[in-house]
């Protein structure tokens, strides 16, 4: 690995595919990232800003970034830029109110039947348009203690309605396989927690962590789902799709979820050739995300039409499998909202009047 010897001469392949190597050599300040990739001026200017930017990016993700283009999209989801510093109107800390439904600490409760755990604040790359930035970029980058996680279980297994618990955070994969097996055998031993799914980046930014003893330990837990954020077709790497197929293989169904991202992944093409790639390593494009408007992310955002405009050109063309939910998780706690374009253009008498993927029109008949 040209890269490996480059960046890090006194180290060897099997350093590099410890995960826990790659944690503590990620690359945390914009010094570390100049010596490789030569920061643009938008890119240093970010500097005056120290630690109100923080960085984290492992070594692996980092080899995949293009030192000659600053407008790679791998590049610009984790290298900040000083548009960051610019609040737009509407942009707030925790836009969807998280600390607001959370009857106790790391639980968000938003949905009738289902909790979001937020069981860490540490994440192994640190997105520059992240929902929780206010959270995980926090100096105290730890993972929240077993105490800590004992009453937010308490609180799971006193509310029978709660059939589905999403372990997020942070990411829970950046958790010892211990500490991920105390939590997912705590839920899996109450009667009414019937499926857990586990939120996380990790097998893009750090594939290495997808070792075969996570997944072993992993597969004891069925039913488990793995929702996955995926941004651009070029993260699918060789790495990256043996971790997928480990994973798919112990019968973890995988998802994935994406934020749309102006001049990243907000054209079609680059949208559908990620959608294909994800079916191609059996990961399911689960939802599509409107960029939430954390502070400093305006120069991320796209208009609505560009998410629709996406779907238009997907549904139709390409397989329904290839097609995630496109939601705006509404700034306030409101939840995800579903967005479609119009097919229904009208009514006559008791017919409906539709629109295929092509724009023909149709008729069904509707009774009223
Ligand atoms: C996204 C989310 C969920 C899960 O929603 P699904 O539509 O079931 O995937 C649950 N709780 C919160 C707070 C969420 O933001």
């Amino acid at each position: 690995m040209e890269f490996l010897a480059k960046h890090f001469p006194g180290s060897s392949i099997t350093d590099w595919n410890n995960w826990q190597w790659q944690v503590r050599n990620s690359f945390t300040t914009l010094d570390q990232l100049n010596s490789f990739l030569g920061l643009s001026t938008l890119e240093s200017k970010s500097k005056a800003y120290g630690k109100n930017l923080p960085v984290r990016i492992t070594p692996y993700y980092a080899s995949l970034l293009d030192p000659e283009n600053p407008d790679q999209p791998l590049r610009r989801t984790v290298v900040p830029v000083a548009l960051e510093m610019n609040i737009s109107p509407g942009e707030v800390e925790d836009p969807l109110s998280e600390t607001h439904d959370s009857p106790v600490p790391l639980i968000v409760h938003r949905y009738p039947d289902r909790v979001l755990f937020l069981v860490t604040n540490f994440c192994s790359a640190f997105c520059r348009y992240c929902t929780r930035t206010h959270m995980v970029s926090k100096q105290d980058k730890v993972h929240s203690s077993q105490a800590e996680w004992d009453k937010a279980i308490d609180y799971i297994r006193e509310h029978t309605e709660v059939r589905d618990v999403l372990i997020s955070g942070g990411d829970p994969l950046t958790l010892s396989d211990s500490r991920i097996e105390y939590l997912l055998s705590k839920l899996h031993e109450i009667p009414h927690v019937e499926i857990i799914r586990i939120g996380t980046k990790v097998p893009v930014v750090m594939p290495q962590r997808i070792t075969r003893d996570l997944v072993k330990m992993l597969k004891k837990y069925h039913p488990l789902f793995l929702s996955i954020h995926f941004t651009h077709p070029e993260e699918i790497t060789p790495e990256v799709m043996d971790a997928c197929n480990r994973l798919a293989d112990a019968g973890i169904p995988l998802g994935s979820q994406t934020v749309l991202l102006k001049g990243i992944n907000d054209d079609s093409a680059v949208f559908k050739k990620l959608t294909h790639e994800l079916l191609k390593i059996r990961v399911k494009p689960y939802y599509l995300y409107q960029c939430d408007p954390i502070p400093g992310s305006a120069h991320f955002r796209t208009p609505l039409e560009s998410g629709l405009d996406i779907i238009r050109n997907l549904r139709g063309f390409t397989s329904g499998y290839a097609i995630p939910h496109f939601v705006i998780d509404a700034p306030g706690g409101g939840g995800k909202i579903p967005l479609l374009p119009d097919y229904v253009t009208g009514r006559e008498g008791n017919d409906l009047i539709i629109k295929n993927y092509e724009g023909k029109t149709y008729r069904f008949p509707d009774y009223i």
